[in-house]
């Protein structure tokens, strides 16, 4: 895989400011709507943007944009397919796959890291198709439950994968995970905090699980760690911005006694806060709310199923999401989308069918 474990202390923090330095965002020049409404548009609008505002400053409406009539601050939203297909300027998508997490850090023309598969091989290999993915530099598994790794063939198909990473309180991998990683010749490795690597300009730095053997969180080495959920991988990922980088945290299930003990022994992560979360266990109420508290997202991003039987995300979650201004962008309401970092702020956009 790509990363590597860093020596002991000498971890990097990395920092999250705003994004851009071109002052206070301006309003785009389209019709305000909600996300609801755009998604139900999505078949006539064959691009959309929706813009929150960084540093945890209030959105409250949603923009749908169509290319032609829409700008969005001085440097204007340029929304031209490349010709080699693919949404143009995205640097973070969330797949729609259903009741699962699935999400795609850009790491250069055609090349991602993945981080979960979703549980439906066919909607996984969809969504990367529609991003034009043909490399993936690092997969991640957070955690071994199926909505996370069950997709994990769609990656594979008709694609080069360079490295496989996981987190687990179990001892072995699935029969399939293994298979895959067996046929494509790698060396799954185990995922903790104090890995770091980098992918193009991408870097990305494990804050949880501790390390086998570490803190009284548990061992995730092998012999289980009691809720696996809670071994879910997190990851620290810094995408290179137009003024400066931008900071998305991806925390897979992670509930929120562990969050609390990530952020307690990581405090240096509330101070600067960061840009994009991706709320834990698909908004879940035992995900809780500490961590979007403590970080201030400018956004936040939620993968749940249409009307799943879990009631993920919960109405308490999203309420405080509300309360504090924060945009959630969400797979059951926009289907597919990207992020991209516009000078105005980050830009979501769902993915035209
Ligand atoms: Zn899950």
């Amino acid at each position: 895989m790509g990363g590597h474990r860093g020596q002991g202390g000498k971890r990097r923090a990395l920092r999250a400011g705003a994004l851009g330095s071109g002052g206070a965002r301006r309003p785009p020049r389209c019709r305000a709507v909600s996300a609801d409404r755009a998604r139900r548009r999505r078949q006539s609008a064959p691009e959309a943007c929706i813009q929150a505002a960084p540093g945890g400053r209030p959105v409250r409406a949603a923009a749908l944009c169509l290319v032609a009539g829409c700008s969005l601050g001085a440097a204007g939203v340029i929304l031209l397919r490349p010709p080699t297909g693919g949404p143009a300027g995205w640097v973070v998508a969330g797949c729609d796959v259903g009741q699962g997490d699935a999400f795609v850090i850009n790491t250069g023309p055609g090349r991602a890291l993945v981080i979960d598969t979703g549980p439906d091989p066919g909607a996984m290999d969809e969504c990367l198709s529609d991003l034009a993915v043909t490399v993936v530099d690092l997969l991640v598994v957070t955690h071994l439950h199926e909505d996370h790794y069950a997709g994990a063939a769609g990656v594979f198909e008709g694609r080069q994968v360079k490295g496989l990473g996981y987190s687990s309180g179990e001892p072995t991998l699935p029969r399939e995970l293994g298979a895959l990683a067996r046929t494509a010749g790698l060396e799954p490795a185990r995922i903790a905090a104090g890995d770091v690597g980098r992918a193009g300009g991408v870097k990305w730095e494990a804050l949880w699980p501790p390390p086998t053997g570490g803190t009284s969180a548990g061992a995730p080495g092998g012999t289980g760690y009691g809720n696996e959920n809670d071994a879910s991988a997190v990851l620290l990922v810094e995408i290179p911005g137009p003024e400066r980088p931008a900071t998305a945290l991806f925390t897979g299930d992670i509930e929120q006694e562990a969050s609390l003990r990530l952020l307690s022994g990581r405090p240096e992560l509330a101070r600067a806060g960061v840009d994009i979360l991706k709320v834990p266990h698909h908004g879940a109420r035992n995900g809780g709310t500490a961590i979007i508290k403590a970080l201030r997202p400018g956004l936040a991003l939620i993968s749940s199923g249409e009307g799943n039987d879990y009631g993920h995300p919960h109405p308490q979650v999203v309420a405080d999401l509300r309360r504090q201004s924060v945009y959630a962008a969400r797979t059951d309401r926009l289907g597919t989308f990207t992020v991209a970092l516009g000078t105005a702020g980050l830009e979501v956009r769902p993915m035209a069918d």
